[in-house]
């Protein structure tokens, strides 16, 4: 078992109302515990040009984007497309057409990276997938191969001053936020599963700055000590917190992510958006 698997496992006997309705993330994660990759993937190490590249406020997306090979994720993205069918039949139509355009090599994994803060949008084009399932798809699947791409770049960024909403490395906005010991808000990429330091009241979307613009939702059929959902008066975009000062025993931010959908559901109900979709946002 991966270590994301045991802080599912733990995280459904904590909220075991979710057993059912989320299996699709079990699937997901069994998939890539499963995976291996087919070649090294890791970037050649560039120090200076990655903090070149932050220094501009761009990404290492293009890096990735030119590392990839189809093949390299072709079994993760497989994976990935079957459990998201299995989960929302209604999508099988288009993930046919999505897979013919990737044997065709119409669509390959740059397709499914981020471009200006969105994920996937020109695959969503080709397969009339829609971008919040494409988004999806590409959440559900190249984790694993992103994670051994930048590995080396991690312990680089540190010194960088990256202050961007989006992730510095593959570009992807944040999909949660962590309050960490001291009060600091860390975003945390659910695509390649890097984190960054981010100002305490400014939208990660939109970038508004100040407290009157933000909105905390913690509706009382919801409360959870040191949950919430931190939503932008400007964007309407929303994102979940989990202060872990107050939960101790809370799991990584994707599996705290993925194991909240009611908190989800209260945003949707108030308007709420969110860039990084959930499977609450998929099936309506
Ligand atoms: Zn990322
Ligand atoms: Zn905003």
């Amino acid at each position: 078992m991966s270590d994301l698997q045991e802080a599912w496992a733990d995280l459904l006997r904590r909220r075991p109302t979710f057993r059912d309705s989320l299996t699709i993330y079990g699937d997901i994660l069994e998939g890539w515990a499963r995976w291996s990759p087919p070649r090294p993937l890791a970037l050649a190490p560039s120090p200076e040009a990655w903090r070149g590249s932050w220094e501009r406020g761009t990404p290492l997306v293009a890096e990735a984007a030119g590392a990839l090979r189809a093949a390299d994720v072709e079994d993760l993205v497989g994976g990935a497309m079957e459990v998201l069918a299995r989960a929302e039949p209604a999508l099988a139509p288009a993930l046919q057409r999505f897979a013919q355009a990737w044997d065709r090599g119409v669509i390959g994994p740059a397709a499914l990276l981020p471009a200006r803060g969105r994920i996937g949008s020109s695959a969503a084009d080709v397969s009339g997938l829609g971008a919040d399932a494409v988004a999806f798809l590409a959440g559900a699947s190249l984790r694993p191969a992103l994670e051994a791409l930048f590995a080396p770049a991690r312990e680089h960024l540190a010194e960088s001053g990256w202050s961007l909403g989006i992730c510095p490395f593959c570009g992807s906005p944040p999909g949660f936020i962590d309050v960490v010991e001291d009060g600091r808000r860390v975003l945390a990429c659910h695509l390649c599963g890097g984190a960054w330091p981010f100002a305490k009241l400014r939208c990660p979307f939109c970038g508004v700055e100040g407290a009157a613009h933000q909105v905390r939702l913690t509706p009382e059929e919801a409360r959870e000590e040191g949950y919430l959902v931190s939503a932008c008066r400007e964007c309407r975009g929303y994102i979940k917190e989990v202060d872990r000062r107050a939960r101790w025993n809370a799991g990584p931010p994707l599996v705290e992510d993925w194991g909240s959908p009611h908190f989800d559901l209260v945003a949707h109900r108030q308007g709420y958006w969110r860039p990084v979709p959930s499977i609450v946002q998929l099936a309506r």
